[in-house]
């Protein structure tokens, strides 16, 4: 079956500029911008421009060039905001939502990078 993308999603809006976001990095192919309802200190959303659900949907139908930008900016958001996991950062949690049982909220694929604070245990 295929994905069907909404593009009356507000991140689909943001992406047109008809919403306002805050930017933290704009790369080819990817768009991050804060939270706008913070769950942690750092709360940033990275997104594919491309028309993508969600997760399973980018990692089939996405070009390489298209992950290996998206991958390279969650990377560089970490390190630009100081939650990368190595010995001058703390760490941080990435979750990407998807679909009904995943409770994904907005229908276009981003990766939560959750971080500034200890997070809680938890898988589900
Ligand atoms: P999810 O449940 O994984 O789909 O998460 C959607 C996220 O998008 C939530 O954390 C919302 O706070 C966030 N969000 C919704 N609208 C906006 C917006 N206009 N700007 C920034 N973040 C938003």
């Amino acid at each position: 079956m295929a994905y069907v993308y909404d593009d009356q999603n507000v991140f689909a809006k943001i992406l047109r500029g008809e919403i306002p976001n805050r930017t933290v990095l704009e790369t080819e192919h990817s768009l991050a911008f804060h939270d706008i309802a913070p769950q942690a200190p750092v709360h940033v959303l990275v997104i594919p421009k491309g028309h993508y659900v969600c997760y399973d949907h980018f990692a089939l139908d996405a070009s390489d060039a298209e992950i290996l930008d998206f991958t390279r900016a969650v990377g560089k958001i970490c390190k630009m905001l100081g939650v990368q996991a190595d010995a001058a950062g703390d760490g941080c949690r990435l979750i990407a939502n998807a679909g009904v049982h995943g409770v994904q909220e907005v229908p276009h694929l981003h990766v939560h990078i959750l971080g500034g604070r200890m997070l809680g245990r938890m898988l589900a």
